[in-house]
């Protein structure tokens, strides 16, 4: 397989070489939590979603809170029919979602997949936002949710985190597509249909978010946003501090000024590694 499926358009084999997200062919999953409570709650509800973690990533930023997946890449193969078989193999009324996390490198294994299962609760994309808008638009079809990173506005920011210049320009579409496909629906104080914009703050970089914020507003009808303060420097990459309560309260205010309060806003002090799985 060719794969160009992400923005990155390696143009390799995936069955003779790796390209910028380092997967091969056939989908990886480093991690299957059962019950998981640790999305926001209108994915978790009550009963914790079901959350499989992919290998790999297509964005692989330095400051990763998933290091050890998306750049070391551990876990486990599946061919179509061993990830159809898992797929099938779960009980899902003991769950109120399905959420397939970092899926953006595995996007058309993933969609060749869902035409052939069918899975009763919402289906969750818990993507970076660094996605091909056709992928994004084939995959809609069969998938229910669209829980989104936004990170980045500023090019040099995205260039030297995550190799990306082009974040800004390719996510703003891709958010604004995804909110055009999948309009909110809430039933039972759960997200049935819709999408929720997740945007981590960084060290030092409170102009980046206010900047999102303001795309944000001017572009997506009736969002549901979630802000993030729990960065946690990993040791690897420039961001080697936590965010300040100044810069935490400096952006809440500006989302406040603009209105945007639908969605979730963590408490400051949720800056710490026990929020991070161990894989
Ligand atoms: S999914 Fe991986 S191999 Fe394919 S284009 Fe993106 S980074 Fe390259």
């Amino acid at each position: 397989m060719i794969c160009n499926q992400c923005p990155r358009k390696c143009n390799i084999d995936r069955k003779q070489a790796k390209g910028f997200c380092n997967e091969g062919q056939n989908i990886r999953i480093s991690k299957i939590i059962e019950n998981f409570e640790w999305e926001e709650p209108c994915i978790s509800g009550k009963k914790g979603t079901l959350a499989i973690f992919f290998s790999g990533c297509n964005l692989r930023c330095n400051f990763c809170q998933n290091y050890e997946i998306s750049h070391i890449g551990k876990g486990q193969e599946y061919s179509k029919e061993e990830f159809l078989k898992l797929l099938r193999s779960f009980d899902y009324s003991k769950f109120d979602s399905v959420d397939f996390i970092t899926p953006s490198q595995f996007s058309l294994q993933i969609l060749a997949a869902l035409r052939e299962v069918e899975i009763p609760v919402p289906i969750v994309w818990n993507s970076n936002g660094y996605e091909s808008e056709a992928v994004i638009e084939a995959i809609s079809k069969y998938i229910d949710v669209f829980l989104v990173d936004f990170k980045f506005y500023d090019k040099g920011l995205s260039r030297t985190l995550s190799s990306a210049d082009n974040y800004f320009e390719v996510a703003s579409k891709v958010v604004k597509l995804m909110s055009k496909l999948k309009p909110n629906k809430v039933a039972d104080d759960l997200l049935k249909q819709g999408v929720v914009i997740r945007h981590l703050i960084l060290p030092g970089q409170v102009k980046d978010s206010i900047k999102i914020l303001d795309y944000i507003h001017n572009n997506i009808k009736d969002p549901i946003i979630s802000l993030m303060s729990q960065f946690t420097p990993n040791g690897r990459g420039e961001l080697n501090r936590k965010i300040t309560p100044l810069e935490y309260k400096t952006v809440l205010a500006h989302a406040e000024r603009l209105g945007l309060s639908n969605g979730y806003f963590q408490e400051f002090t949720s800056a710490d590694t026990c929020f991070i799985p161990k894989f």
